[in-house]
């Protein structure tokens, strides 16, 4: 008696959507980005931050709407790290698809909506762009989220008891050459735009 064992193997491909909502959400050439909002750019030495390059892109808000417009997960994935402490409000949240691993990083963002370790889809918000208030508050350079797709795990941190749920840093500010960047980073653009192509 011969027996047939049929294995069947489940291929988990994972969908990348864009992170804000546009009328359609593969169409990444509405993504609009600030003046020095490209990735790779040269940023300038500030107070207390070195001259670095910029590790992501600086997504506009896509339309008028200052009380709640809404910032999505680009694929399905869990949160690792959180923190919602003022303007630099930050969601880590790590992916597997059934090729790589990937991390993207949503910053400047408002209303987090979301909690750490919680598992999370791209058809429903994980946070907003800041609304007015918080604007005038923290200063309209603010008016845009930073977003980054790394390529290797974010760097685990010492907790503050200020920051309980951050648990995990980007290396968004130690990126001085362009082979740093190249290590830790996709550019962000034409990791999306590669997802779609297919
Ligand atoms: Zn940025």
């Amino acid at each position: 008696m011969v027996s047939h064992f049929f294995i069947v193997v489940s291929i988990i491909s994972v969908e990348v959507f864009l992170p804000i909502r546009t009328d359609n959400r593969k169409a990444i050439g509405s993504v609009q980005l600030t003046e020095i909002g490209e990735f790779a750019v040269m940023r300038k030495e500030r107070p207390k931050v070195p001259a670095h390059f910029h590790t992501g892109i600086d997504i506009k808000r896509p339309g008028k709407n200052y009380v709640d417009e809404p910032i999505f997960a680009v694929a399905e994935g869990t949160v690792i790290s959180k923190r919602d402490d003022g303007p630099y409000a930050q969601l880590i949240i790590e992916h597997q698809t059934e090729k790589q691993k990937f991390w993207t990083v949503y910053e400047h963002i408002a209303g987090l909506r979301v909690s750490l370790h919680e598992r999370v889809t791209p058809a429903k918000p994980i946070a907003r762009f800041m609304n007015e208030v918080e604007l005038n508050k923290y200063g309209w350079q603010f008016d845009h989220f930073h977003f980054e797709i790394l390529k290797v795990a974010p760097i685990p941190v010492r907790v503050d008891p200020a920051k309980p749920q951050r648990l995990f840093n980007s290396y968004s500010l130690v990126c001085y050459s362009k082979s740093d960047l190249d290590k830790y980073f996709y550019d962000p653009l034409n990791f999306l735009r590669k997802q779609f192509s297919h």
